[in-house]
């Protein structure tokens, strides 16, 4: 049994500094020294988890192994350290009060009073330090979301106020905060920060290191003045200066020295370096791409590319095996019609249709998907997107006139995709999709089979509905195949069209499991497609 060793990562002055990045990256570096570590988000908010919740509120929701419906962060902290989370990972305000009414109704509380402080915080420090005993990590780095100062943040800082003197030098405190340039006078400003940590300090927490996100490089002179308001040794003050990809910063926290001083002021050796050879060699390709792809994402998110974050970070993961850049651009499918596909989709090399839930912009989506087909242009469907292309499919090509989504249109005569039989009778919307991780079998010389290499795989999954296997000998006569199945439900979880340069859709969510270490086989392979014109 080993003596986690906890680090907390709190921010203030504003919100979207990076703190996810920032504990993604230290991570990083300590695994790279060969530590065990996780990372967990503790997000303050009511909702159970972020399931229920619109992508226009906090971007995408990413789904874990487990079936967790979890903040995006955690699609981070894969991406980095190229291990799975679960739900432990990530614990609302909600999901801790819910459990702590639960323990009071069943009386576990034996006649007490149940208040914030103790029992909301005991509840915290315990999802915190049980994250650690259970898989016995080195490390557990927990990020509190929001900013210091809201009130929904409070109980956790008092968590983690209480938790560094129970840990004592097991623990310690990372404060983001943002040093902004004011053009006007040509000066960095710290003023913020020290505002920052004196909020902190009213919650009985002194930061021991800070990290300091800005445009500009930080002189000595702000470093020093940093340092003597704020409490923390000069060592501690942490430069993060912006730069042109989330996977540098990393390699920037190593240059100054950011996992040096947390393992010496956790009293830990702080000899070698870590390894970070693979690393590096990802950032070099994605800095010199030998060519160059623009493929469309057709949504209905797009003014918030956050939405779509796991996709994004999937097409720059096998960009860079390609040794090819590729030209994301968001396309709204409210803007699609029959008339003007090929005027607004005629540039890109290839079409992604994405995930979604509702009738809004689904007309779009299919006609993407159509002009996808008759073009001969590599398309990639995920989830609503093979939704889509399945439907497109049998109106145009099977004659399935109206053919629909039972999602869409109750009542539709051809009901090629329909609710699951395990659904119908869910009436609770949180978390009661088909979710987390299903095998898949797969036919070897598809276009899937080739890309996986293999026969067998597990994905990720987050839907109600599925193709309806009803149809399925109908589109496979006329040459929509399906090439991967579920072995258990036989759950079609692949198609693909015969004749067509590279058609494929996915019911699964391919962007949840690509990482820097081991993009995902689907993306490598569509964007191979498309490079290879
Ligand atoms: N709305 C569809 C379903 O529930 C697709 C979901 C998705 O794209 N994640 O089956």
């Amino acid at each position: 049994m080993k003596l986690t060793k906890y680090i907390f990562v709190t921010g203030g002055v504003a919100s979207s500094l990076g703190k996810g990045i920032i504990s993604a990256s230290l991570a990083k570096l300590l695994q790279a020294r060969g530590y065990s570590v996780t990372i967990q988000k503790l997000d303050p908010y009511i909702n159970v988890d972020p399931g229920t919740l619109n992508p226009y509120e906090h971007g995408e929701c990413f789904v874990t192994d487990d079936g967790a419906e979890t903040d995006l962060d955690l699609g981070h902290y894969e991406r980095f350290l190229n291990k799975p989370t679960s739900q432990a990972n990530n614990v609302t305000t909600g999901r801790i009060y819910q459990n702590v009414i639960n323990k009071e109704r069943r009386g576990d509380y034996l006649g007490k009073t149940v208040q914030i402080i103790p029992h909301i915080t005991d509840e915290i420090k315990h999802r915190i330090r049980s994250l650690g005993k259970k898989y016995d990590y080195d490390f557990v780095i927990t990020e509190i979301g929001g900013t210091v100062g809201d009130i929904e943040s409070l109980p956790y800082i008092e968590a983690v106020r209480q938790l560094k003197w129970e840990l004592e030098d097991r623990s310690l405190v990372i404060h983001l905060t943002l040093v902004p340039f004011l053009a006007a006078s040509g000066e960095l400003k710290t003023k913020p920060t020290q505002h920052s940590v004196k909020l902190l300090l009213e919650n009985g927490v002194q930061p021991d290191i800070l990290v300091l996100r800005t445009e500009r490089s930080i002189t000595d002179g702000v470093r020093k003045k940093v340092a003597r308001f704020c409490n923390v040794n000069i060592k501690s003050v942490i430069e993060s200066i912006d730069v042109s990809t989330i996977y540098e910063v990393p390699i920037r926290m190593q240059s100054e020295k950011l996992d040096e001083i947390v393992l010496e002021k956790l009293n830990l050796p702080t000899k070698g370096m870590p390894e970070l050879t693979k690393w590096k060699e990802f950032l070099e390709k994605l800095k010199n791409p030998k060519s160059e792809i623009s493929i469309a994402l057709v949504g209905k998110y797009v003014e918030l590319p956050d939405a779509y974050k796991s996709i994004a970070e999937s097409f720059l993961h096998a960009g860079a095996v390609n040794e090819c850049k590729v030209n994301l651009k968001y396309i709204h499918s409210e803007s699609i019609n029959e008339t003007n596909s090929k005027e607004i989709l005629g540039k890109y090399q290839g079409i992604l249709v994405a995930p979604g839930f509702g009738h809004r912009g689904i007309k779009g989506k299919i006609e993407a998907t159509k002009y996808a087909r008759q073009n001969n242009i590599p398309f990639l469907g995920i989830c609503l997107g093979m939704q889509c292309a399945v439907i497109e499919f049998a109106r145009n090509v099977l004659n399935l006139e109206k053919a629909d989504s039972t999602e869409m249109h109750n009542n539709t005569k051809y009901p090629v995709i329909s609710l699951m039989e395990e659904q119908k009778n869910i009436t609770d919307m949180g978390g009661t999709m088909r979710l987390g991780k299903y095998p898949c079998k797969i036919i070897p010389k598809s276009n899937a089979g080739k890309a996986y290499n293999q026969t067998d795989i597990f994905e990720r999954h987050r839907h109600r509905y599925e193709f309806n296997n009803k149809y399925l000998d109908l589109f496979q006569k006329n040459g929509m195949i399906a090439t991967g199945i579920n072995p258990d439900s036989e759950l079609v979880e692949i198609i693909e069209i015969k004749k067509h340069k590279w058609f494929v859709g996915v019911q699964f969510h391919p962007e949840y499991k690509s990482t820097v270490l081991n993009p995902h086989p689907i993306f490598t392979a569509f964007v191979k497609a498309v490079n290879e014109k």
